[in-house]
């Protein structure tokens, strides 16, 4: 990775730097493809499956629709089975909240499961400035945090690391024997390097899936186990949780938990399910409901169904430019297709290019469990960044035009008559030119040296082609 994460670099550019690596923008695609294929498999086994998804979308709508008084009977049963509520309107307020919870219990070192909200209030960097050091205990994100970056995908954080990259990262920073690259020697040399952490954490972190209204209970899903861990162990546990986390009643949740698992990874459940009732024996449970602009979202009709996303990750492994660029190309803490929604609703100018990192095939609506209607919701965001001129003139120009000529039969025809004829008659050496300089710019391999036609008419004889 020559430059850091997320620099305001634009999309096209970082994925071109990700894409010129040709060898692992390949194994990255097919690591997803692959991913996206056991997704299938395991949807094709469940009859109901689209009527999952159709209910699924149902009480998303439905609570988005009565969010707030979900919310208060979210709190009131929460504090009813002994948990204290917090409510922050921004990631500022979320993280003095949490850091006055720790600071109070004289907390040193936290072991923290893998949360994107807390990775989208910037929470780690906020302990760690104030003298408390922050453990993420899933494999895949302890793996980042060793090496300094961010997750570079919301369910496979380490996806665009390659075991021998993991096997150097441990030699330097956990003392494994150089060289080592065994899946199962490197996870079990982190499961030895998490095991003390876990011991000697002074609290528990974990992010929310889902928090039920109806009891006051949180659900946090993990394939590792590590959210009980870090949460049984102290006597302190802090959740933080979008205020869109909440579900009606406890009978909705398994809609979701069959839909969850499925979409993220093709399992027919996650390993670890678990509800949080109120704090264990003799602790102390704290759950922050956090705001940070999705009441925005939520105000505008044509964007509030990308609050509906339940975070399975399954739109960005069949996205073919996810694939292709990697979840840094993003520039945003949620990458794929629902980040770039969520990036552009959010700051459409410091986002601008994310709209148009899609090709708008529409695979993502595809397999989205909650039906959120993606690349629909994509082209009006490219819209929007039209009419507010967020676009550079040129862009806007020859998207105008290009749009005028596609809406007219007569401009269509004679648009695609002279671009015929201009292939066929333009000398080799000007198109291939053009196409060296772009090649070099975008960092593409050169082009062959003679067209498919004249390949054929040589192999195959004059009268072809
Ligand atoms: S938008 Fe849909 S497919 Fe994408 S992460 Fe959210 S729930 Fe999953």
């Amino acid at each position: 990775m020559s430059a850091g994460p997320r620099e305001a670099l634009g999309h096209p550019v970082r994925a071109a730097r990700f894409a010129a690596d040709e060898a692992r923008a390949h194994w990255h695609d097919q690591a997803l493809w692959f991913v996206r294929e056991k997704r299938d498999r395991a949807a094709a086994l469940v009859p109901d499956w689209e009527r999952l998804r159709d209910a699924a979308a149902a009480i998303r709508a439905h609570t988005q629709g009565r969010l707030a008084a979900y919310l208060e009977e979210f709190e009131r049963n929460a504090i009813a089975r002994g948990a204290v509520v917090h409510w922050a309107r921004d990631a500022a307020e979320h993280n003095d909240i949490v850091h006055r919870i720790l600071s109070g219990h004289g907390v040193r070192r936290v072991a923290k499961s893998k949360s994107m909200l807390t990775e989208e209030c910037g929470l780690n960097p906020f302990l760690e400035a104030r003298g408390i050091e922050v453990v993420d205990t899933d494999l895949g994100e302890r793996i980042v945090q060793l090496a300094g970056e961010p997750p570079s995908h919301i369910i496979f954080p380490a996806i665009h690391r390659k075991r021998e990259e993991i096997g150097e990262l441990f030699h330097a920073k956990l003392g494994t024997p150089a060289g080592l690259a065994d899946p199962k020697a490197l996870t079990e040399a982190a499961r030895v390097h998490l095991r003390e952490r876990f011991m000697s954490a002074d609290a528990g972190m974990t992010g929310v899936n889902f928090a039920v209204a109806e009891t006051g209970g949180i659900v946090v899903c993990t394939n590792e186990g590590n959210a009980d861990m870090g949460t049984h162990l102290p006597r302190l546990h802090v959740a933080s949780m979008g205020v869109e986390k909440v579900v009606p009643r406890l009978a909705d949740l398994a809609v979701f938990l069959r839909l969850l698992a499925r979409s993220a990874t093709g399992q027919p459940v996650t390993t670890y399910t678990s509800h949080f009732h109120g704090p264990i024996d003799g602790g102390e449970l704290h759950v922050v409901v956090v705001d940070n602009g999705r009441s925005e979202i939520l105000a505008d009709a044509e964007a509030r169904r990308s609050l509906t996303c339940i975070r399975c990750g399954a739109c960005m492994n069949t996205c073919p430019v996810f694939r292709r660029s990697g979840g840094y190309s993003y520039e945003y803490v949620v990458p794929g297709p629902i980040g770039a929604l969520l990036a552009a609703s959010r700051d459409p100018r410091a986002h601008a290019s994310l709209p148009f990192a899609s090709t708008l095939c529409g695979s993502c609506d595809d397999v989205c469990p909650v039906k959120v209607d993606l690349h629909h919701e994509l082209l009006l965001r490219r819209r929007d960044l039209a009419r507010a001129a967020i676009l550079p003139r040129s862009k806007r120009l020859s998207m105008s035009l290009l749009g005028w000529i596609l809406a007219h039969r007569a401009t269509y025809e004679a648009a695609g008559r002279i671009l015929r004829l201009l292939l066929r008659r333009l000398p080799r050496a000007i198109l291939y030119g053009a196409w060296n300089v772009w090649g070099r710019r975008r960092e593409l391999p050169e082009p062959p040296a003679e067209s498919f036609r004249e390949t054929w008419r040589r192999t195959r004889g004059a009268g072809h082609g």
